[in-house]
């Protein structure tokens, strides 16, 4: 069985408090940082948790070079590429474009978006705000 996700509800005014300013943007306000931010290596083996409620979204492992400018991985730590996992998703049809966005399920962080032009074996490409992450070391 599937552990339910607890999840964390803060107001904007809180989350204004605890994130920086382009962290508060980028996960409460739908936003992108520009590319090359930080999109270096992972610095060892670890977990990347959400900026906002350090809930583990992404292996170290997972990590990938796109040389797209934001940190990139081929799936969520937990392996749920559905959306059904700590990684949610949802149909974003802004800027006229068909994307899909993921998101933080335990708190709603915006963290970027996934795309279908990985490397195998998931083909998938998940492009996340690199200050919408924090890194764990293992
Ligand atoms: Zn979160």
């Amino acid at each position: 069985m599937k552990k339910a996700i607890p999840i964390m509800v803060k107001s904007n005014a809180d989350w204004r408090r605890e994130l920086s300013p382009l962290a508060y943007h980028v996960t409460r306000e739908h936003g992108t940082e520009r590319p090359f931010t930080d999109d270096t290596p992972p610095p060892g083996a670890g977990t990347y948790v959400c900026v906002c409620c350090g809930e583990p979204l992404f292996a170290a492992d997972d990590w990938f070079e796109a040389g797209c400018g934001w940190p990139s991985f081929t799936q969520p730590a937990d392996g749920e590429t559905t959306g059904a996992g700590a990684v949610g998703q949802s149909n974003d049809l802004r800027f006229g474009m068909r994307r899909t966005e993921v998101h933080c399920k335990r708190c709603d962080a915006h963290l970027g978006h996934v795309f279908e032009d990985g490397p195998p074996p998931s083909h998938l490409r998940y492009c996340i705000n690199s200050v919408a992450l924090r890194f764990d070391p293992a």
